[in-house]
């Protein structure tokens, strides 16, 4: 994949009306006359992440809340009802409980976050689920293909936000989702320095509802971020082989000298192994589950050239303790985010130089 000329203008010229005609008869999704409707560097984002979705259309919009917001403001109609685990990330939740009261959609959100749990709570009138699996910051799992295959039998869409272990690592459609949607702003983009967003469908009614509204809500995503981005995919499947040795690098020291300290891996887990991760080719997401918030925050303050990092998926690793950010305890309980847990975005470092770092810190709190 080359990377193409960067096209900022943000208005194509044409020399006569016949010829503008043409150019904005184009099927959406192909236009370029104007950047809210469609760019040539956006458009070749598009495609090439088409082409990691296993043939799916693909749309790019601003940031990874601008996609969920996308889907709900395309597909959800006043009078219908959503489920939502209450393990998504925190703001997801918020932009969901905000939507609900503006556009007369109720939500349930289901604790526990099972399979069995989340049909519970839907409804005569619901109309999507959306999932996050692994969750951040969590990580918990679910069976995908069990939850698309009974969506599919009650007519729900399912939704499945697959930011934390991208399409390469883990093929959410494949196992049934009527929607992925992501943040570029991990690791795909995977420098630090994008933020954007991307919705893909197999299905082209939604496909043609959500360009639509794309344009209508002018969320699209600027071609300088697009350019950034196809440069990051480049190099995206290098990258997560890098994350995944570092990871594993570090869960064989955690099993080895500090057994006492319970952990979690994005790719661990039966319902990894049912939605067919690819354990090679995973990201270096790592919950550690410190006793209490106490003990998280200070292995965090004990860490030495380790960022406290409120993103992940970047080339350096970095560490997050939600409990050492909220005060609030219900808030975070809410969230199921048990206060002592410390997210690791382990990145592309010498795996030598993260375990000088990680070891020292942690036998401060053993
Ligand atoms: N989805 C998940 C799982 C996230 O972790 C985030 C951000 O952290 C988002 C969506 C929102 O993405 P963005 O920050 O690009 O809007």
């Amino acid at each position: 994949m080359a990377c193409a000329p960067l096209q900022l203008a943000t208005a194509a010229h044409f020399d006569d009306s016949a010829q503008a005609r043409q150019w904005m008869q184009a099927p959406a999704g192909e236009q370029t006359s104007y950047r809210r409707h469609g760019n040539s560097s956006v458009l070749q984002l598009e495609a090439t992440f088409a082409a990691l979705e296993g043939g799916a259309s693909c749309i790019a919009v601003s940031s990874g809340m601008a996609a969920s917001v996308l889907v709900a403001g395309a597909l959800l109609r006043s009078g219908e009802h959503v489920v939502l685990p209450a393990n998504v990330f925190y703001e997801t939740t918020a932009q969901f409980q905000h939507l609900a009261d503006s556009m007369g959609v109720s939500l349930t959100r289901v604790t526990g976050g099972s399979v069995p749990a989340l049909l519970a709570g839907c409804r005569h009138n619901t109309r999507m689920i959306l999932v996050e699996s692994p969750a951040n910051p969590g990580l918990a799992t679910l069976d995908l293909r069990t939850l698309a295959a009974a969506c599919h039998l009650r007519g729900i869409l399912l939704v499945v936000d697959n930011t934390l272990l991208t399409p390469l690592a883990q093929n959410v459609l494949d196992l049934g989702a009527h929607i992925s949607l992501y943040s570029l702003s991990k690791h795909l983009a995977g420098h630090g320095d994008v933020m954007g967003g991307m919705v893909c469908t197999r299905h082209p009614e939604l496909h043609q509802s959500l360009v639509a509204w794309r344009t209508c809500a002018g969320n699209a995503l600027d071609p300088f971020s697009a350019w950034l981005a196809l440069r990051g995919l480049r190099t995206l499947a290098l990258r997560l082989r890098r994350h995944a040795a570092n990871a594993h690098a570090i869960a064989a020291m955690l099993r080895r000298q500090f057994a006492w300290l319970d952990w979690t891996g994005a790719w661990n887990g039966a319902d990894a192994r049912r939605n067919r991760v690819r354990t090679r080719l995973h990201t270096g997401l790592m919950a550690l589950r410190f006793a209490n918030r106490g003990q998280g925050g200070a292995f965090v303050d004990a860490l030495q050239d380790i960022p406290v990092l409120p993103s992940f998926g970047n080339p350096e690793t970095g560490v997050f303790h939600y409990g050492g950010v909220v005060e609030d305890a219900d808030a975070l309980a809410a969230c199921e985010i048990p206060a002592g847990l410390v997210r690791l975005s382990v990145g592309i470092e010498d795996p030598r130089d993260l375990l000088a770092a990680l070891v020292p810190a942690l036998r401060r709190v053993s």
